[in-house]
């Protein structure tokens, strides 16, 4: 059954958030002399809130003890909220000098927008929250009395530069950002993951771990793979394209260039041309860098003759390196780039097939998370909304609506069901991951395409002997290379498990005497398929062990005169682990064995 998911906007969490956001707007105020300082907006955010201000001076992380001290004395006073509806001209009176909050009374108001100046569907009534001296234009909800607000479970975060309303040609405030839990267990919890995300950075551990660059003289948002980069890259492509292999997928390939016309007549031109880089005319001919997969593989479709509805469905994957037109300034490491490789696949069936199809990839996207240790997700099944942009043939609809939830309900995944979120084209499901840190990841997708067939001319014989358009299911495992591999880095902290990590193992000689028996175990266990490597420079056995653990690399194999007389490695895992001196079989045994349990 899709399951209700529970809105953030009714959580206890949200109301305490947004109260601390008031009590913080008291505390600040009152390091001014009375009506000096200016307040704008304050809603709660994910994991906290913000104010923002127009102040007669700069704050500091200095002012936040005394800022927090105040705020700790608010809340011990136990104050109640009091919601009040007003008029307009009342609210006006009541704001005469805070000029931020006349602006959104008259927004209010005129209809459009709520106190945050965010749009709105109808006009809202105008209502003030009280608590002690201070009043604030706002709609709650609120906790009950500032006491519910824990006062060792919140803390003032930062301080960035917000222009009012978010436009440039406005003056900039200063904004203070503050986070809020339930308990001070909660409050460490959460500054225990922030420090963690800080440490887990894909950017900066990529750096770490030598895996990519980037370079000005490439171009931004176009990463640069080392050897042990692509060695990763090859290693989780080469997993996913065994499992789809395993699964009856097949793979194809499309190069790297498509004629513009192509884009026109599928209506990504029409759709995505923001997204293409500048076409490239040859013999007035226009190409384009290929920024999608989908009208490539429908054509190979077609030119692989008359299909019969016996051949379906027939299911394309390709590893296809794309381009899209980012703007610089939205590019983010791995996660977000210009070059980046889909594990793309499209399948072709009939409608009766869409359930199984469906549950098909289903199985597939749970084995590969499952390997990578994403146990916690959920997925999003997006449906079609009341609105008109949704291709209306609705019984085809509810047929694959419901072909999607029966797969879902069937195979025990929980959902929920997102109204309108559809693509025009047709229902889709979004798996979306929590990592270790409890952040969310959209990884893999599952969009089910009734219109792209018909516009490319996709056809199959089926069993009345009538020609039939196929239904198209755009799938994707990991999304992209490129983004997945930010999204495990940091899932990992780095430390990827044996069967992933570019290196698995680094041979450490202690003296140059026995650097020739490290070169002949190192050759042994690259025959039987291990990735090793032998430090032989001049640092002390110690210096090496510190620089292979902090690589990450699962094994670290010393070897003195006693090894190398027994024909034997001393086994110290990145934990800091010593396994002691083991022979060479027993620990191939042993990383096979880890391996295969998909350690
Ligand atoms: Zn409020
Ligand atoms: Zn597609």
């Amino acid at each position: 059954m899709a399951k209700q998911q529970d809105k953030y906007e009714d959580s206890q969490l949200y109301k305490i958030r947004h109260s601390a956001a008031h009590v913080m707007a008291q505390a600040v105020s009152e390091l001014f002399p009375a009506g000096e300082a200016k307040v704008a907006i304050g809603p709660p955010i994910e994991d906290g809130f913000y104010y923002d201000f127009d102040l007669p001076r700069a704050l500091t992380p200095d002012d936040f003890l005394a800022i927090e001290q105040r705020m700790r004395e608010i809340i011990a006073s136990g104050f109640e909220f009091q919601k009040r509806v007003v008029s307009a001209d009342e609210a006006k009176q009541e704001f005469k000098d805070q000029p931020y909050k006349l602006e959104l009374i008259e927004g209010l108001d005129k209809g459009g927008f709520d106190e945050n100046g965010e749009p709105l569907k109808e006009k809202p009534e105008i209502s003030f929250y009280t608590h002690d001296s201070f009043t604030d234009l706002c709609r709650g909800p609120h906790v009950a009395n500032t006491g519910e607000i824990a006062p060792d479970a919140f803390k003032l975060m930062s301080i960035a530069g917000a222009y009012w309303r978010g436009d440039e040609h406005n003056k900039q405030l200063q904004r203070v950002y503050g986070t809020a839990w339930e308990s001070a267990e909660q409050l460490a919890d959460y500054l225990w993951r922030q420090e963690e995300a800080k440490k887990r950075d894909h950017r900066k551990l990529g750096k770490e771990l030598g895996l990519f660059h980037f370079s000005e003289d490439v171009g931004p948002g176009v990463p640069l793979f080392t050897p042990k980069g692509e060695m990763l890259r090859h290693l989780m492509e080469g997993y996913v394209r065994d499992v789809q292999t395993r699964y009856g997928y097949q793979h194809v390939w499309t190069g790297h260039i498509v004629k513009e016309d192509l884009y026109k007549k599928s209506g990504h031109y029409e759709n995505y041309s923001d997204v293409m880089f500048p076409p490239m005319v040859d013999e007035d001919v226009a190409f384009r860098l290929k920024p999608m997969n989908c009208p490539s593989h429908m054509t190979l479709y077609n030119e692989m003759g008359l299909h019969s509805y016996r051949e379906l469905p027939m299911r394309f994957c390709e590893f296809a390196t794309l381009y899209r037109y980012e703007k610089s300034g939205e590019l983010s490491g791995l996660a977000r780039v210009r070059s980046l490789t889909q594990d793309d696949c499209h399948v072709f069936c009939t409608p009766e097939q869409i359930e199984s199809e469906f549950t098909l990839a289903l199985n597939l996207i749970r084995e590969v998370l499952d390997r990578y240790r994403f146990s916690d997700y959920s997925v999003r099944l997006s449906l079609r909304g009341e609105e008109g942009k949704y291709v209306n043939d609705p019984e085809k609809w509810d047929r694959a609506e419901a072909a999607l939830r029966a797969a879902l309900d069937k195979n025990n995944v929980e959902y929920w069901e997102a109204e309108g979120e559809a693509a025009f084209y047709g229902p889709k499901a979004d798996f979306i991951a929590r990592d270790v840190l409890g952040r969310e990841w959209q990884l893999s997708t599952i969009q089910v395409d009734f219109i792209q067939p018909a516009r490319l001319g996709c056809s199959y014989i089926g069993e009345d002997n009538k020609e039939h358009t196929p239904v198209l299911l755009h799938r994707a495992v990991t999304g992209t290379t490129e983004r997945f591999m930010a999204t495990i880095i940091e899932h990992f902290a780095g430390a990827f498990p044996v069967w992933l990590a570019p290196v698995q193992a680094v041979l450490i000689p202690i003296a140059d005497r026995h650097v020739e028996f490290a070169n002949q175990v190192a050759a042994e266990l690259k025959a039987a398929g291990l990735r090793a490597e032998v430090d032989a420079g001049s640092d002390r056995m110690g210096a090496k062990i510190r620089y292979a653990q902090s690589q990450k690399v699962p094994y670290m194999l010393v070897m003195g005169d006693k090894e190398t007389e027994a024909g034997a490695v001393a086994v110290r895992l990145r934990s800091g682990e010593d396994l002691g001196a083991i022979s060479v079989a027993d620990f191939l045994a042993r990383t096979q064995a880890d391996i295969a349990q998909g350690d």
